[in-house]
């Protein structure tokens, strides 16, 4: 049977365990997979007669550093030191939300991915598996980068939303790895005057950012 290159080098392909090629899976990986981890708010905000509440960009940045500073926090003090963390912007089922760790050694993620799928966030069981993806560069959609992928949130390569420069400093130190996903212009601008002035959360996103919600499974 032949490879499927999606999952190859995506580490998800949107046929899933009905594709007819071949999903080779990892027995040992430096890198995991956490499935549908991330919520991005602008996508389920909804209120209770089902229309859309509005969140502004800003706050979805300020929410989506949160989640990614809490689970790489913890992932890294957890099971070992972390060379990169990617989180897929995608729209499609089999990368929504997915959130990709590469460990610097193969035990700590086979580790993480033991222990992970015992545990809950925001209320859902994780699901979490080694992954074949090693280089981003391959997997990630370079239009998205550039701003003009036609696709939307329904490409198959990963959309790797950045976080902002200072989260990036804080949590790699100086210099970036690589370059794929970080020159992308989706960049969140603050304003530069009044930026001392704490956004309106809604009730949703203040909820979703607030206490550590990994917590192991009762
Ligand atoms: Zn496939
Ligand atoms: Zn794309």
């Amino acid at each position: 049977m032949v490879n499927c290159s999606f999952y190859f080098k995506i580490g998800a392909c949107r046929h899933g365990d009905r594709c007819s090629r071949l999903h080779n899976k990892p027995t040992f990986s430096q890198t995991i997979v956490l499935l549908n981890l991330y919520r991005n708010p602008q996508n389920t905000a909804q209120t209770a007669d089902g229309s859309h509440c509005h969140v502004s960009d800003v706050e979805v940045q300020e929410h989506y550093d949160n989640f990614f500073e809490e689970v790489f926090t913890e992932l890294q003090e957890k099971y070992g030191e972390i060379e990169e963390m990617n989180v897929c912007d995608n729209l499609g089922d089999h990368l929504v939300g997915n959130v990709y760790v590469k460990f610097r050694r193969e035990e700590d993620a086979e580790r993480a991915v033991v222990e992970l799928n015992n545990r809950w966030f925001n209320g859902q069981a994780v699901h979490a598996e080694l992954s074949p993806v090693t280089d981003f560069r391959e997997s990630c959609c370079r239009q998205y980068e550039m701003g003009e992928c036609t696709r939307g949130g329904f490409c198959n390569f990963m959309h790797l939303r950045p976080i902002s420069r200072n989260l990036r400093r804080q949590l790699y130190g100086r210099g970036p790895r690589h370059r794929c996903h970080l020159q992308g212009p989706i960049q969140v601008t603050v304003p530069e005057k009044g930026t001392d002035v704490v956004p309106q959360t809604t009730g949703m996103v203040a909820s979703e950012t607030g206490a550590l919600a990994l917590h192991p499974r009762a």
